[in-house]
């Protein structure tokens, strides 16, 4: 049974203060599916796109084992439309335009042989469409949500609905202190508890990411890069890469949770590599697991008296 995502795809413009790119390929779920498509596919993809979506994109996702029975092109309309401006420090991005074009009146069918699958990554998309998505699930075991400042400040009572449903948020440092008004990050997460979530990942960009599972904090590292090309899109990455290794391995355990994350890691440092959906787009799951361990020497020490 596939791994169902839905999520924006978009068209993007990126600068960075090394370079840009216009009409790239870009969305929340793009990023998710990609990312999640070497650990299980297939992919069920739930989305909208417009008449002016390049057919390569299209086969791209077909490429990676990512089933667009639940795509829908519309005839009369524009593909979501992003721009993004990163300054020095690429942790601080402006964002120039959102313009929702084919999202603002997306009805998301979810067809009948998604239905039954267990595990849900709802990306980054307007509170209203995750809550449709659900509504036409069977029984979902695992629900992960990814959202944003944009629909946290427009949507928040939305998105309060879909919190109510869901496992796991995966959300950046300012969010969360945005969503609950508490600039401590682990008072942060306690709120964030209460408001749904029994899990709970915090990312903070070029410092890592924490998870909250149960009685367990546990950080992260990220991988340390000397040149970093475009962070569009590496949360979304992050999310793809940890629900993809738990639909793998189907194992919910805390432990397993811990390997995930950094599973997610290892694919947001891909995705940083290069621009757009590049860094996704021709990897090996042996690179992965290479990844994988370096991320383990990084953080591995001696116990000592
Ligand atoms: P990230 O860098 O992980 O925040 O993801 C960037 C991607 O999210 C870009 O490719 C955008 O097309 C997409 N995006 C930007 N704004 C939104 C939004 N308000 N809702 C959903 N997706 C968005």
């Amino acid at each position: 049974m596939g791994l169902l995502v839905v999520g924006t795809l978009g068209l993007d413009n990126v600068s960075t203060p090394f370079d840009k790119i216009e009409n790239a390929l870009g969305g929340s779920a793009t990023y998710i599916a990609l990312s999640a498509s070497y650990f299980s596919g297939p992919v069920y993809l739930v989305g909208v796109v417009g008449k002016d979506f390049p057919e390569k994109y299209i086969r791209l996702l077909e490429q990676h084992d990512v089933d667009l029975e639940g795509l829908q092109i519309l005839e009369n309309e524009k593909t979501f439309r992003w721009a993004g401006k990163y300054h020095y420090d690429l942790n601080v991005r402006d964002t120039l335009l959102t313009e929702l074009n084919a999202l603002e009146n997306f009805d998301p069918i979810v067809p009948e042989k998604y239905r039954k699958s267990k595990f849900v990554c709802l990306g980054n998309i307007d509170p209203t469409l995750q809550l449709k998505v659900l509504d036409q699930m069977e029984s979902p075991r695992f629900i992960v949500c990814d959202t944003m400042n944009y629909w946290i400040e427009g949507k928040k009572e939305e998105l309060l609905q879909v919190l109510q449903r869901t496992n796991v948020l995966i959300i950046n440092d300012s969010e969360a202190r945005l969503l609950t008004k508490e600039p401590n990050l682990i008072k942060s997460a306690k709120v964030i508890k209460e408001m749904g979530p029994e899990i709970l990942i915090i990312k903070k960009g070029e410092h890592g990411a924490l998870l909250f599972a149960d009685d367990i904090i546990f950080s992260a590292p990220a991988y340390p890069m000397e040149m970093i090309y475009d962070p569009t899109g590496a949360g979304d990455s992050f999310a793809g890469g940890f629900t993809g290794y738990l639909h793998k391995t189907q194992d919910l355990s805390p432990e397993n949770m811990k390997c995930a994350v950094v599973y997610g890691s290892a694919m947001a440092s891909f995705c940083v590599e290069k621009f757009s959906t590049k860094g996704l787009e021709e990897l090996e799951y042996l690179r992965v697991q290479d990844r994988y361990r370096d991320f383990q020497k990084l953080s591995q020490f001696d116990e000592k008296e």
